[in-house]
């Protein structure tokens, strides 16, 4: 009768307690991994939903690539941007990019099988980590590559929004002292887009360029685009700025029988920015040129030039784009 009870006792212990010590050892284990769960930084759990994965178009071969988004953005911040510059400048920049790319894929991607290309004539620049790293020079290249992971990984999740929709996030190489209404470029207007000026900006080599043409290349440039072109070079006013934007660019320019925008001039005969002065010496065309780029929203070297002086990312954003917000 005792050794029945000892059974007994034995199958009890067998049937509740044996599944009790492993039920109670996976509810550890479920509050363990509970924890670890909150303390995951935010930025791993960040979704961006319907623009987590980019298809980039490589415009020398014609291929489309899949990439995250933030994987994408380590391409552009580094082909875009000096990876010398500050690290806020970088971040400010990875934001742009992020909020361009945004934009871009949400309202009118130029490509048929692609959301964006990695052309900076036509979208944004983008350039491989293997390209990338082999264009540093060894020392610096650990260094800056995390630096540019650094600008990307930080500001994760983070675009920038105008009255709650991402913005056109335009960007330029060097103001030249003054950043570009959009309607003196391709028309059209955006009320977070407008002439701001920037101290520090001709430090940079972007600030100032030269171009000079003969006589005969200038007239050979004009007839490409206008057949009826005629210049008389004896004429005093044969080249004569009309009037100026608000950013201080050229806005209209007449070359003997013909009137051109400063935007047009740039693309004809090759200047950096639509900001210059001409001189014409012998039998040359001297056109000094200022600034570097299209002059529409945020200055690279003048965000740098901003975060030499203490602003951080957020602020330099704000600095160049108008009453936005940026959406974390
Ligand atoms: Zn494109």
């Amino acid at each position: 009768m005792k050794k029945l009870l000892i059974y007994f006792l034995c199958i009890i212990l067998l049937v509740f307690c044996i599944p009790m010590m492993f039920t109670n050892q996976f509810k550890t284990e479920e509050v363990v991994s509970n924890q670890i769960q909150e303390e995951e930084p935010i930025k791993e759990k960040f979704d961006y939903g319907a623009y987590s994965t980019i298809h980039l178009l490589h415009t020398g071969t014609g291929e489309v690539e899949t990439l995250d988004l933030d994987t994408y953005l380590y391409g552009v911040v580094s082909a875009e941007m000096p990876a010398s510059y500050e690290l806020e400048a970088l971040k400010a920049q990875a934001v742009v990019a992020r909020t361009y790319t945004i934009y871009k894929i949400k309202n009118d991607s130029k490509h048929e099988n692609a959301d964006i290309c990695d052309s900076s004539l036509c979208c944004q620049a983008w350039i491989s980590k293997e390209n990338r790293l082999a264009r540093w020079e060894e020392a610096y290249r650990e260094a800056y590559w995390n630096k540019i992971e650094q600008a990307v990984d930080t500001t994760k999740g983070k675009y920038i929004t105008y009255q709650g929709e991402p913005i056109n996030a335009f960007f330029h190489s060097n103001s030249g002292g003054a950043t570009e209404s959009p309607v003196y470029v391709w028309g059209g207007d955006y009320p977070y887009l407008q002439t701001v000026t920037t101290a520090g900006e001709d430090a940079y080599t972007t600030y100032r360029s030269e171009v000079t043409l003969s006589k005969d290349e200038l007239i050979q440039k004009m007839l490409e685009k206008y057949s009826n072109f005629t210049i008389d070079f004896q004429s005093q006013d044969c080249i004569k700025i009309l009037d100026y934007t608000e950013g201080g660019r050229v806005k209209t320019l007449q070359v003997g029988n013909t009137q051109i925008s400063g935007v047009e001039a740039r693309s004809i005969f090759g200047l950096k920015s639509a900001k210059f002065q001409w001189e014409i010496i012998g039998d040359s065309i001297h056109f000094s040129v200022i600034g570097y780029g299209h002059g529409v929203g945020l200055s690279q070297s003048g965000s740098d030039a901003l975060a030499k002086t203490g602003k951080t990312y957020d602020e330099i954003i704000k600095y160049y784009y108008k009453d936005v917000e940026i959406h974390e």
